[in-house]
């Protein structure tokens, strides 16, 4: 089976023809690599800044006739697009996506009908969760705790290998969790949310405070060169994680955590100060926890939205089956 794999980020269009076998095997794709190469495109807006959703739409069509051309290629049966925004599921459409100007859209009709292919939709950090639970670190584990960090913080819980995406699909926000009362303003209209600390933008901010002009990427590579300023923002930045990730182990023991995203680099001295300062902060019964990092690092949400337009395949399949019995 083929499907095309759509992320929508804040700065990127990012695609990628997917096949969820080539995961399933032993070969470990740890470092944000994938078996096919994905297509990064400038993420189209339009003059007031929102998302350019005919200019997605084009680009969907382009990569589905390049497969459509190669000789001997499976066919794109489906496209699963994972956005940085709380996506409606049932409803198909984005309730709500606040760097891409979208507020209520049904996005996936529209893409449909450039695509000619069913479109499903699916919020970024639910479906680089489901990549990681079903394929990645959190195989095996149940409950998973996912978290993501990039340009925010966001989280998905995946229970029975399924994704808990709470009452009004918004069961993502684990960087809008207040960690300092008093704490800087965050661009949601709160203060001390976690994001504004222990985001790639976070990081910046820290960094600013401590007198360095740095973004979170230069941050962690100061830190790895073993640049002391630089190290200390990330100690803090981690225990401000750690507190958010304490009250969040105590309420669903989850069986493993999974940290990933771009603005995250994953070194051990990092993961055992976080295990340290989350072990300290937690009840004996949800112990021992075990936080490692994520398979596909930056990449999950495409593998992610790769998952969700195959199980759509799956189920229309098994619809048309039905059918096919009764008639
Ligand atoms: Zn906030």
């Amino acid at each position: 089976m083929s499907v095309l794999a759509v992320d929508i980020g804040g700065t990127n269009l990012r695609t990628m023809v997917f096949d969820s076998s080539c995961y399933r095997g032993g070969t470990d794709y740890h470092g944000g690599s994938s078996p096919t190469p994905f297509q990064l495109h400038k993420l189209p807006r339009n003059p007031k800044g929102s998302l350019d959703i005919s200019s997605v739409a084009a680009v969907l069509r382009q990569q589905i006739d390049i497969c459509r051309a190669e000789p001997g290629a499976a066919q794109v049966e489906a496209v699963g697009v994972s956005i940085a925004g709380t996506v409606d599921r049932s409803r198909r459409v984005v309730v709500r996506a606040m760097n891409l100007g979208l507020d209520d859209v049904g996005l996936a009709e529209m893409l449909e009908h450039a695509a000619e292919v069913p479109v499903v939709l699916e919020t970024d950090s639910f479906a680089a969760g489901l990549a990681e639970a079903r394929l990645g670190s959190g195989r095996g584990y149940d409950p998973v705790l996912f978290l993501t960090i990039g340009t925010g913080v966001g989280h998905a819980v995946i229970s029975a290998g399924e994704v808990l995406r709470g009452a009004r699909s918004g069961a993502s926000v684990f960087g809008h969790i207040c960690v300092e009362p008093n704490g800087v303003e965050c661009y949601c209209g709160r203060r001390g949310c976690l994001c504004m600390y222990a985001s790639g933008a976070g990081l910046a901010a820290l960094a600013g405070s401590a007198g360095h002009e740095a973004d979170g990427e230069a941050v962690g590579k100061a830190s790895q060169r073993g640049e002391d300023w630089a190290r200390e923002v990330i100690a803090q930045a981690d225990m401000y994680l750690a507190r958010a990730l304490a009250a969040a182990l105590s309420l669903m023991n989850p069986a493993r955590v999974v940290i990933g995203g771009g603005a995250f680099a994953p070194d051990a001295e990092r993961f055992a100060r976080l295990q340290l300062g989350v072990t300290e902060r937690v009840h004996a019964s949800v112990q021992p926890i075990e936080i490692v990092p994520g398979r596909f690092l930056g990449s999950a949400s495409l593998v992610g939205a790769g998952l969700v337009a195959e199980e759509a395949v799956v189920v229309s399949k098994r619809g048309d089956n039905a059918e096919q019995r009764h008639s």
